[in-house]
């Protein structure tokens, strides 16, 4: 069945169960607390966001009680947010998927039918052999995040493929990793190297901590802020870390870049660098200074509306902390196209402070070496996601997920069939909606492993539901950190109802394929015993005390003078890229004024909000009573002109005439007048989500232009605007 129509599970199956009122009343949907029944405690490690907190989930006679912080847990500190505290909702969410599912036909029409696990993973196998004996195994495409891909991973490596991609490479920090790597050698990795409890100025460039709540990070800011430190925020929005700041810099959007090369010109022309770390660590800082000799404060004033004199005391106040002056590199930076370069200016201002290596600026992270569990080599592909690439972006590390989706349909398709892992493409990934249906309706197998029957499983040919991470072992985490730790996840409950866990999935398909020697052990705690046993420790002890910490091999900070080696060609932090401009790339960042608003229409922001983790939690029955909707901030200038209501309901429509879901406005001042916001994450449009389904508007869904960075292929999303429609609401 190739040609697939989008089917929307509880209507296929009918009968859909009923929402536990407790779960939306607001009445306390748990037992009594502690001493009045049996408590039993298990470690975890939280899967609410990627920040991976560790933590432990306390049942009382059996039922789901809390989950509260590892005290011992460098990215928690004993806390949990509020989206982990809410972790339960994952697990008792009565719309997640309950059974493995066929897409058949009925009278005519396409459904789903309830298949036994057996029956489902025969038929994806079956099709995955006839697949790679009819195409080759390297089509097939892997779409996955989280921990659990790792799974998924192994068996599509076995099988024969090498086309990967997560979707949070392209559209959120890749260009950061990349833009540290060309200029230090090094990344930034998952939990930033910030080591903001002891810095004295931090700069936040489109970083909206607090918002953005990760966990430990949003404490050590708080901790900064607490000792007297000096906060700069750059934003078109005054966020709660603007409200906590010394200055707050309401940039015009997309000149960024326009203010980092002023404040590289005020460091330079007045001396206010490191001269010493700059002299001992550094190279290019002439080709630099004449890059930006002609970006003053008063160029960048007509570029970014901010006032010359705040550059330069913003500038000197920076240099008056350093090397304790932390400029943030940013999490989600996919923004305008350039921004491998944009985020450049951020890690060459920082070089500049001398602040890597630095205590209060960024530290040097370290993990547990911890051995891979022994398998066989894996086939070499034939292709891999750079194939899909078609040359483009040479200073990727990743499969681009627009790429990868665009070469799935058309008479010249790389790609015949798509595992997807907890990655809900329709509604995470930007201007690929038609992509989506097309390759929906050309691949000759779609299969979807999620826990919540999230828009992409409508697509599917087969569903195959996890387990959520309350209730399966995954893979341990090990971070890199200011200190070494390994925490591991247990489960806590039994899989509920026919929900099995990735490793057993992934398992379960892989004997079926005839690729059991990838996966030589019954169950995966055997795996994580046999690692653990390697350091010294073992699954019985981890299970009792959840997280282990590691003594540190190499001093946390470079020491004064120390004669360190980056690992650049150069062995110096290359302030100039002489491998960018091997590659035909500007070798220093490089302005581009952004695009001008069309008239009526204004530029779409968007960003992180503290009770949900994008669009996979909105539809949690706890973190939903928290923070149900969204609205559109609005300036009262704009609100003035379109005689908007603060409440009133209205409908967005963005430049390619794509309308969203209705919404609220917000009228406020906390929002420059040519901008609006929206929080991500909401604007669902599945009625098997019946708590998200239509509420908010979804950012993504108006996102419907990318501009591809041509360095490493980052889709910059902040290159659309919209209008407003108050008729429709
Ligand atoms: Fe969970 Fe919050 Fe930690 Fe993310 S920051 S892992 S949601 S507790």
């Amino acid at each position: 069945m190739k040609r697939r129509e989008f089917l929307k599970i509880s209507s296929a199956l009918g009968g859909a169960a009923v929402l536990p009122s407790a779960l939306l009343s607001g009445c306390a949907p748990f037992p009594p607390p502690p001493g009045s029944g049996k408590v039993t405690v298990t470690p975890t490690v939280c899967e609410i966001c990627f920040w991976k907190c560790a933590g432990f989930v306390h049942r009382e006679d059996g039922e789901a009680w809390k989950v509260v912080g590892n005290p011992e847990d460098l990215h928690s500190h004993g806390r949990l947010c509020t989206r982990g505290t809410g972790g339960l909702g994952a697990f008792l969410d009565p719309d997640r998927l309950k059974h493995p599912l066929l897409r058949v036909k009925h009278n005519g029409r396409q459904t789903f039918r309830e298949v036994s696990w057996n029956e489902a993973l025969d038929y994806t196998a079956d099709r995955l052999k006839r697949i790679a004996a009819e195409h080759g195994p390297d089509s097939l495409a892997v779409f996955s995040q989280s921990v659990g891909a790792q799974h998924f991973r192994t068996l599509a490596k076995a099988y024969g493929t090498g086309s990967f991609a997560a979707p949070d490479y392209a559209q959120c920090r890749a260009a950061r990793e990349v833009g540290f790597f060309l200029t230090y050698g090094e990344t930034i990795g998952g939990q930033e190297r910030t080591d903001m409890a002891n810095s004295r100025c931090i700069v936040l460039i489109g970083t909206h901590i607090g918002e953005n709540l990760h966990n430990d990070q949003v404490q050590t800011f708080t901790e900064a802020v607490g000792k007297g430190a000096t906060i700069i925020t750059v934003d078109p929005r005054f966020s709660v870390a603007a409200s906590k700041s010394k200055y707050w810099l309401a940039i015009r959007p997309g000149t960024d870049l326009a203010l980092l090369l002023a404040w590289t010109h005020v460091l330079i022309t007045e001396g206010l660098y490191d001269k010493d770390y700059v002299a001992r660590y550094t190279l290019g800082l002439d080709e630099l200074a004449k890059h930006v000799a002609a970006h003053t404060p008063e160029w960048a004033y007509l570029e970014t509306g901010i006032e010359p004199e705040t550059i330069r005391r913003t500038a000197r106040e920076m240099a008056a902390h350093a090397p304790a002056t932390l400029v943030h590199p940013g999490r989600h930076v996919a923004w305008y196209g350039d921004d491998t370069q944009r985020v450049r200016a951020v890690a060459i201002l920082n070089a500049l402070l001398g602040s890597w290596g630095r205590k209060g600026g960024f530290y040097i992270p370290e993990q547990v070496k911890l051995p891979e569990y022994p398998l066989p080599a894996f086939p070499e592909p034939k292709t891999t996601w750079r194939d899909a690439h078609g040359g483009k972006y040479p200073f990727a590390y990743g499969g681009v997920t627009n790429e990868l989706i665009a070469q799935s349909s058309g008479p010249n398709a790389r790609y015949k069939a798509w595992l997807v892992y907890e990655a809900n493409l329709p509604v995470s990934v930007p201007a690929v909606a038609d992509q989506i249906r097309r390759a929906a309706a050309e691949l000759e197998l779609f299969v979807v492993v999620d826990t919540m029957p999230m828009e992409v499983t409508g697509y599917a040919d087969v569903v195959l539901p996890e387990c959520t991470y309350l209730e399966r072992h995954d893979p341990l985490r090990n971070e890199p950190r200011q200190r070494p730790s390994l925490a591991v996840r247990v489960p806590a409950f039994e899989p509920q109802y026919e929900s099995r866990p990735g490793w057993w999935i992934a398992r379960e398909l892989g004997v079926r394929l005839g690729l059991e020697k990838y996966f030589p052990w019954k169950k995966y705690r055997e795996v994580l015993d046999w690692q653990l046993r390697q350091v010294g420790s073992s699954l019985a002890e981890m299970e009792r005390i959840g997280l282990k910490t590691f003594p540190r091999r190499n001093p946390e900070y470079i020491g004064a003078g120390e004669d360190y080696a980056f690992p650049t060609p150069s062995g110096k932090i290359e302030l100039y890229s002489r491998q960018l401009a091997e590659q035909g790339f500007d070798p220093m960042p490089r302005y581009t004024p952004p695009e001008v608003a069309p008239a009526g229409f204004y530029r779409l922001i968007y960003g992180r909000m503290p009770a949900h983790t994008f669009s996979r939690t909105t539809n949690n029955p706890l973190l939903f009573q928290i923070m149900p909707e969204n609205s559109v901030w609005v300036n009262p200038l704009t609100a003035n002109d379109w005689k908007l209501q603060n409440g009133a309901y209205i409908r967005l429509k963005n430049q390619d005439g794509v309308l969203s879901n209705r919404v609220r406005v917000r009228v406020t001042e906390r929002i420059r007048p040519d901008a609006v916001y929206l929080a991500h994450g909401f604007g669902h449009r599945d009625r098997r989500l019946r708590l998200a389904n239509g509420v908010g508007a979804s950012d993504t869904q108006l996102i419907t232009q990318v501009k591809m960075d041509p360095i490493m292929g980052a889709t910059g999303m902040r290159s659309n605007f919209v209008t407003f429609v108050v008729q429709e609401a």
